[in-house]
């Protein structure tokens, strides 16, 4: 199933069996029998780069998106099965072990005909719960309970690190409790919000009869729950909106949460959440709590009642016996994301190990798979890049010395993390039942619950890490200042001991560049050196940069996914200068790689400059469904693959240049349109 040369190379490379030599001549370049030769790289350079892998290789029924990168992502997926499968057949008797807490859970959770046998009798004695609750005070000790496991509505709490004192760790209160992807699905009069909306109720009637409900009280249940979620959308920030930092900065005290929402008995959550009252603590969204009030005041103790449940459901029915799971995949997974069908059970019980207890996992999985010569590798590229990014930015002739000095201070104190964690978690008190798949769940979630809280009211851990160490993916955190690539994305296609430079530079160099330009982006460039939420800019760098990042979001707000539905160019702003930056820095970084050394190969006639754009388009042309895709583009920070490769090469010479295309080329933005951040 996987693409013989290019993944198996990596596998002997990842574990030291072949040589990772620069220049040597084993090393392969970009995939020339992937690209799509009746392209032209000017006109599209998407199909040019993949468009015969992606023909030759259908989206598989289980999946939204499919690409090499994806691939290797379930491939990881795979090994993580390997280690499971194991370590889950011995049945390490060690109480606290890694070993015995990763196989039971993982064999609790591949026992499915206990599962199924079981039925919802899990969630039975929660059910309980809220139908003893007298009145509304007594209903809120449920809500607070239900935090516990992670069912977070209908607001959310948890730590964040203090925008103002990011030394610091404060309780944040989160708006919550939606169950459609954002506030528009409930809102827009758009006939495919619509149509989400009746599908939706349909969906929780369906739900509610499966716990055992009869047809009228289910129908008459759904809609209670879609009045209520609607109208905490009504008082929800969209998501363009959350984008803005200062829009969920309040930073309050005790009396004035109390104040805000004078329903809800504030003591008494945090009293069962071990929490004092005196611990700083941030509200994101104010309007949204004085509407969670307003509903405790105004909707009645049987309707909270019916909501609670939903939540309650929704969030634990992949736990479920198996009409739970089916109607929750046809819906969330079908429906709402286009998959044709569900993944099997054990890849779905190796993402819930992974979600659950990660770093026991991952621990596992980097002592097989990460290999420290792909540390030291890494840490030589974001060297590389990092240097690049500040050559670039003194470089800015629009750019102040004042500003440029802050903006050096910022690059010195970026504080790369690469692979896993210095210093992992303990698991070794979390209960795990091999006989019981859903307590063992409910153990896991309390697990992350309290190692998350446990950081509320203390100075801030900084090698803690928002990803597992298998994740195939990459972030940064402007109140850390920190890029941070877990070891499941130091994999090929992204990276690959055995690729020539130009391949690593222009897939992982790529997205080295991109979380390092998020530092700088519309959202990172309101945080200091320090982490701090505050302008360091002059007001007139401050116009000229959202002057050049304006150019971006109308370049996005201009690329349609199809007739009628295009980006919203603000809500993917971040992200695309992130890659219109990552893709220029990588590129200088890749240049100044080749100083003083012989210039490296052509490869079936393409130079080592193309070989880097090709490498680009390689790794990030996902083919993706439709409905994946307008869910995208509704809501997610991200624009479709189509437009990650095409969006920020069509501004930059460099690829004009490498290709030789004339000005008037689709792939080359016509002057006075082109955009340049950094
Ligand atoms: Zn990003």
């Amino acid at each position: 199933m996987l693409g013989a040369g290019m993944v198996g190379a990596g596998i002997l490379a990842a574990s030291g069996l072949l040589p990772a030599q620069s220049g040597s001549s084993s090393m392969h370049s970009v995939e020339i029998g992937d690209m799509d030769r009746k392209a032209q790289p000017c006109d599209n350079f998407y199909d040019f780069a993949n468009g015969t892998w992606r023909a030759n290789n259908p989206i598989p029924p289980s999946m939204s998106r499919w690409s090499r990168r994806w691939q290797a992502g379930e491939f990881a997926k795979d090994r993580l099965h390997e280690i499971l499968e194991q370590v889950s057949a011995e049945k390490s008797t060690v109480k606290g072990s890694t070993d015995e807490i990763i196989g039971d859970y993982y064999g609790a959770c591949m026992d499915e005909s206990r599962v199924n046998a079981r039925g919802m009798d899990p969630i039975k004695p929660w059910f309980a719960k809220i139908d003893g609750a007298r009145d509304i005070a007594a209903l809120q000790g449920v809500i607070a309970e239900m935090h516990d496991i992670l069912v977070t509505a209908p607001f959310a709490m948890g730590s964040q690190q203090d925008p103002h004192k990011p030394e610091w760790v404060l309780a944040d209160f989160g708006a919550s409790g939606l169950s459609l992807p954002d506030r528009d699905y409930y809102l827009k009069p758009d006939a495919r919000f619509k149509e989400a909306r009746e599908k939706y109720v349909a969906h929780v009637t369906a739900m509610l009869k499966l716990a055992g409900w009869d047809a009228k009280s289910a129908a008459a249940g759904a809609d209670t729950v879609m009045t209520m979620e609607t109208k905490l959308a009504e008082a929800s920030l969209d998501n363009v909106a959350l984008r803005d930092p200062a829009a969920t900065d309040h930073n309050m005290t005790f009396a004035q949460l109390e104040e805000l929402a004078p329903h809800f008995h504030w003591a008494g959550y945090y009293k069962h959440r071990g929490l004092p009252t005196s611990v700083d603590m941030n509200v994101d969204q104010p309007k949204f709590m004085q509407e969670f009030d307003r509903q405790l005041q105004q909707t009645p103790l049987a309707d909270w009642k019916v909501y609670l449940k939903w939540q309650l459901l929704n969030s634990t029915a992949g736990s479920l016996s198996a009409p739970f799971v089916e109607e929750d995949f046809a819906f969330n997974g079908a429906y709402l994301a286009g998959a044709k069908e569900m993944k099997p059970r054990w890849k779905r019980c190796v993402e819930s190990t992974d979600q659950l207890l990660g770093e026991a996992l991952g621990q596992k999985y980097v002592e097989k798979y990460f290999p420290p010569a792909a540390k030291a590798r890494m840490q030589e590229m974001v060297r590389n890049l990092l240097l690049a990014m500040r050559d670039d930015i003194l470089s800015r002739p629009w750019m102040s010395d004042d500003t440029k000095e802050k903006a050096m201070a910022k690059i010195a104190t970026f504080n790369p993390k690469i692979g896993y964690p210095d210093k992992w978690k303990d698991y070794s008190h979390v209960e795990i039942r091999r006989d019981d798949f859903f307590a063992s769940m409910i153990a896991g979630r309390e697990f992350v619950e309290q190692d998350d809280r446990a950081q509320i009211g203390k100075p801030v851990d900084r090698g803690r890490w928002g990803m597992t160490p298998p994740t195939s993916d990459a972030y940064y955190n402007p109140l850390m200042n920190e890029i941070v690539f877990p070891a499941g994305i130091l994999q090929p296609p992204a990276f690959d001991m055995n690729a020539v430079d130009a391949v690593n530079y222009g897939a992982i160099g790529v997205v080295i560049g991109h979380e390092i330009s998020h530092g700088f982006d519309d959202q990172g460039a309101q945080f200091d050196f320090l982490g701090r939420l505050r302008d360091w800019w002059t007001d007139k760098d401050l116009k000229d940069f959202q002057t050049r990042a304006a150019c971006v979001a109308d370049q996005f707000d201009h690329y349609f996914i199809e007739e009628g539905v295009h980006h919203n160019g603000k809500l993917v702003l971040g992200e695309s200068i992130g890659d219109l930056g990552g893709a220029k820095i990588a590129y200088r970084a890749y240049e100044k790689s080749l100083e003083g050394k012989p210039r490296p190969a052509d490869v079936d006639g393409f130079t080592p400059e193309q070989q880097f754009f090709i490498a680009w388009g390689q790794f990030r042309g996902d083919a993706m469904r439709p409905e994946f895709q307008r869910l995208m583009v509704q809501s997610d920070p991200h624009p479709v693959s189509k437009f990650r490769v095409i969006g920020p090469l069509s501004n930059l010479p460099e690829f004009q240049k490498a290709f030789s295309c004339s000005a008037d080329s689709p792939m080359v933005r016509p002057e006075g349109k082109r955009c340049e951040v950094w």
